[in-house]
């Protein structure tokens, strides 16, 4: 395996954009290891499967065929089925759901393979919740980001504009604090920083200066 830079921190630090713009300066691909996770989602809620229901859920993302076409930089293809699922991913039915189906140990660890294998033939900046305490522990470089819950649900709810989504400030926090809750306290590899994970917070950093201080820790 190349080498893993491991991004992880709660929904809206701009983890994502971070992500994505250091890969592509640093001459990397990206993978976004939520959008597995949120394409299993769509997967239990198109099969009309309650995503508490552990076993129902188990054997419908068993059975799915979740694929990530990643590059550097650019935007990833994500396809379910062999359908291209990109866009209904993001929606706010998959963003209420996908906390319940990540914490199912089934989900997990047919994700993490499908993420290991990505970095057998290639250097990689992955973003996710585990990356740097599960899935790639030998990471050259691990980074923690963080933001006020106001920043995030701010940064989240512009983006949700952006893209053409509706879109409230208030029920964005609600839902941000909800997902960062569920996401740490669940028994299988909750959100949490790694020991030799890098902090930084994003709440007042502008998106350069938050990806020149990662472009020098990996050039360190
Ligand atoms: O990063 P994003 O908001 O797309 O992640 C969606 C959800 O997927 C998270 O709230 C979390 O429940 C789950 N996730 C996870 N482990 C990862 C990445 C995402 O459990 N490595």
């Amino acid at each position: 395996a190349l080498d893993v830079v491991a991004i992880d921190g709660p929904a809206g630090t701009g983890k994502s954009t971070v992500a994505g713009q250091l890969a592509e300066r640093v001459g990397a691909h990206y993978l976004d290891t939520g959008a597995m996770y949120r394409a299993a989602t769509l997967a239990v809620l198109r099969a009309g499967a309650a995503p508490d229901d552990v076993d129902a859920v188990a054997t419908t993302v068993e059975g799915a065929e979740i694929v990530l076409e990643i590059g550097s930089g650019g935007d990833t293809v994500v396809y379910l089925n062999g359908e291209d699922v990109s866009r209904e991913i993001r929606t706010a039915e998959v963003t209420a759901a996908v906390s319940a189906i990540s914490a199912n140990p089934v989900v997990r660890t047919k994700l993490v393979d499908l993420q290991r294998a990505h970095a057998e033939d290639a250097f990689l900046v992955v973003e996710g919740r585990d990356i740097g305490t599960v899935v790639f522990p030998n990471a050259v470089l691990k980074i923690y980001l963080t933001a006020t819950p106001e920043a995030r649900a701010d940064r989240r709810h512009r983006q949700n504009l952006a893209a053409g989504r509706p879109s409230d400030l208030a029920e964005v926090l609600a839902s941000v604090n909800r997902r960062d809750h569920l996401d740490s306290t669940r028994a299988m590899s909750p959100l949490r920083p790694a020991e030799d994970a890098v902090h930084v917070d994003t709440s007042d950093l502008t998106l350069n200066q938050v990806l020149d201080r990662l472009t020098g820790l990996v050039g360190e």
